[in-house]
């Protein structure tokens, strides 16, 4: 039995669905603010009084990262099946599928960062809270092998629960292989830069995430494997101040830098010049 099929959904053809706020108004959870919802999303989802940054849907990041009419999607029609038939999944994926009009967490292809072209992956926080399932680890994997045929660097953001239980064995296999997969990148002598933002947990982070030649991360977002109350739980000790936020992270070695939303494509073109011998840009 195959683990996935081809979709009638498309990850990014459906993307006008997700523009239209649901909601008038967004509370900031940081300082309590009350945004309306039109002007956050003109914000790049960023709270102007503290500087908070919202879970950003993907179609929304992709649209601030690459450059305009240069996105190729690849393997946009990938979807789970339902291998272990746990009891609820293939009910959950539709309505997932449905209100999120993506087929799977993760938007993976081609396109250019001012105008440096690159292989680019980025989760769906809003699709089942970004979870690894067997075709979330085989969408990354093959963006990772075309990028390296290709002899692109590959940029990932990742937003993730974790392995998504629901496939059990079938997510923690995706670990491996896309650890492995981006060995042969390094191999290659070719340039990662992952991009963590909140919340990047669990598989994910033990895996790809935290595999960069460079990583990144943006402001306050929480990066770790097992959850605070988990940790604080098995060694019966209270965690400092801050633990496993991304500033945390810096102070401790785990990350390079913290970049703010709005600054991230600018980041992310002088680095790759800088890579490719060229211009320094910015
Ligand atoms: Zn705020």
């Amino acid at each position: 039995m195959g683990l996935f099929r081809k979709s009638r959904y498309s990850q990014v053809g459906t993307r006008e669905i997700k523009d239209v706020p649901k909601n008038i108004a967004s509370k900031c959870p940081a300082c309590k603010h009350v945004h309306i919802s039109r002007d956050l999303s003109q914000k790049m989802k960023v709270c102007d009084r503290c500087g908070h940054h919202f879970s950003l849907p993907a179609s929304q990041r992709l649209r601030q990262i690459i450059d305009h009419n240069t996105f190729q999607e690849w393997d946009g029609e990938l979807t789970s099946l339902d291998p272990l038939e746990f009891p609820g999944y293939a009910e959950k994926l539709d309505q997932v599928r449905e209100k999120s009009g993506l087929s799977e967490a993760v938007i993976t292809g081609r396109g250019e960062i001012e105008g440096q072209l690159v292989g680019i992956g980025i989760m769906a926080p809003e699709f089942m809270l970004g979870s690894m399932g067997s075709v979330v680890g085989e969408k990354i994997t093959r963006l990772i092998n075309r990028s390296r045929e290709q002899g692109l660097p590959l940029v990932i953001f990742s937003a993730s629960g974790g392995a998504r239980m629901q496939e059990s064995i079938y997510s923690l296999m995706q670990m491996a292989k896309t650890g492995a997969a981006l060995a042969r990148f390094a191999d290659a002598g070719l340039l990662y830069i992952s991009v963590l933002t909140h919340p990047t947990t669990g598989g994910v982070t033990a895996s790809f995430a935290m595999l960069g030649d460079i990583n990144l991360a943006e402001p306050g977002s929480l990066i770790g494997f097992a959850g605070p109350r988990v940790i604080e739980q098995t060694i019966g000790q209270k965690l400092p101040e801050g633990f496993q936020r991304a500033e945390f992270l810096l102070e401790h070695g785990f990350i390079d830098r913290i970049v703010e939303r709005k600054e991230m494509k600018k980041e992310l073109a002088r680095i790759l010049a800088l890579h490719q011998g060229g211009e320094q840009v910015g």
